[in-house]
């Protein structure tokens, strides 16, 4: 841990050397709420979220905070390591396409409903999650915009693997903006004397409310781990055909990086809010990715009990969308990617919003969180599909 920050309430412990202050305003209103459990974490690749920083670690008694858990509820990462030792150049294009042509991208969906026994069984779901199930039919196996990605990587272990980050698409979105709304109405209707940040609404855990938040973000989140298996599907399908059936695939590792769970912590159970953050119980595996065109990893945790048994989900941004396609060099990011012959995507400014410039460094986050996870395999990038 790097530092601790007192607040009238609660203390927030901080991993991170490189955050903005609104940030720090953000963690500082959330260690200020009365329901809040021990300490406020803040991981090595926090930064300003919407309500709550992302890269934070929140654990609660009594309420649940749709806005702590994020918007793209279920969002996480999967990785499969391949028995490949090289993949050529050719071959990397090919695969490629092979994921161009099978993978919905960006805000694309399938046009037709994908097979219903794909889809995680529906349980006790609102009516609300039901009115979304049609459409979530043709999102299943699609990679959504943004940051979300399917990258191609030579493993430190020797070997190809397949990385996917990718979320519950819409579904999600529409089950966040409508409880953090029906919370926002509750909160000023029953809950005024707590002081609160409309985009830090809450839910007594006690209410149907939350009981019906509980349940739809369950969904998005099986949806989520649905969503980025039916891909990897897809891209292992590319890999046997271009080897003629030859490859041997270990199990996949799959996660969630934005959600909320019952746990057991200083032998308590609460709810721990992990909005892009990742679980590292004692030898638990994660994937940590860096940035288009920097190393990402394949981590063991270490059960470290000061983060809630949390690390990093990333490398975190260190500026804005809109401020990197200002900001970045075109030429620079792309010569960046180049010298180091990886296939990329990016073409013109626009695309500088994804570009590693506008990250944190992957080595310096990764020093950072010695004390929650140890680097079991470390995964450099040949070739990358940006959502
Ligand atoms: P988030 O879940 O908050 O949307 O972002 C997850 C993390 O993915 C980011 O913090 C960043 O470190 C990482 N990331 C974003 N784009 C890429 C990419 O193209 N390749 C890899 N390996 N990591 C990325
Ligand atoms: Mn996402
Ligand atoms: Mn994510």
């Amino acid at each position: 841990m790097k530092q601790v920050i007192s607040t009238e309430k609660h203390p927030i412990k901080l991993w991170v050397d490189q955050i903005e202050d609104s940030a720090i305003n953000q963690a500082k209103n959330l260690a200020n709420l009365p329901f809040v459990y021990k300490h406020v974490a803040l991981m090595p690749d926090a930064h300003t979220g919407y309500g709550m920083p992302i890269g934070g670690v929140l654990a609660t008694k009594g309420v649940i905070i749709p806005n702590a858990v994020g918007v793209d509820i279920g969002c996480g990462m999967c990785a499969i390591k391949t028995n490949i030792e090289d993949m050529d150049t050719t071959e990397l294009k090919q695969l490629m396409s092979h994921i161009r042509k099978t993978i919905p991208l960006g805000k694309n969906s399938h046009k037709e409903k994908q097979d219903e026994s794909l889809m995680p069984q529906r349980g006790d779901v609102s009516n609300v999650m039901e009115q979304l199930y049609s459409k979530a039919l043709c999102q299943l196996g699609t990679l959504g915009g943004g940051n979300h990605f399917i990258e191609i990587q030579r493993g430190s272990d020797g070997y190809i693997w397949v990385m996917i980050h990718s979320g519950s698409r819409n579904i999600g979105k529409q089950i966040a903006d409508f409880y953090n709304k029906k919370a926002r109405q509750l909160n000023e209707r029953w809950y005024t004397q707590v002081p609160i940040n409309a985009d830090l609404a809450f839910l007594p855990i006690e209410t149907e409310e939350a009981h019906a938040y509980m349940n739809d973000m369950q969904y998005c989140i099986d949806f989520a781990f649905a969503n980025r298996k039916q891909m990897m599907e897809k891209v292992k399908a590319g890999l046997l055909e271009i080897n003629q059936g030859n490859v041997v695939f270990d199990d996949i590792i799959n996660i969630a990086h934005n959600y909320a769970a019952w746990e057991n912590h200083y032998n308590e159970n609460v709810l721990v809010h992990r909005k892009g953050a990742t679980r590292a119980y004692k030898g638990e595996i994660g994937i940590i990715p860096g940035s288009q065109g920097t190393k990402s990893y394949i981590v063991e945790g270490l059960g470290n009990p000061e983060s809630f048994m949390s690390c990093s989900h990333g490398a975190g941004r260190v500026m804005g969308r809109k401020q990197a396609q200002r900001e970045l060099d075109l030429e620079t990011e792309i010569s960046r990617l180049n010298e180091k012959g990886i296939i990329h995507a990016i073409r013109n400014t626009k695309d500088l919003d994804e570009a590693a410039g506008a990250y944190k460094d992957i080595d310096v986050v990764m020093a950072n969180q010695k004390d929650l996870v140890k680097i079991k395999v470390e995964l450099k990038p040949l070739a990358v599909v940006k959502g």
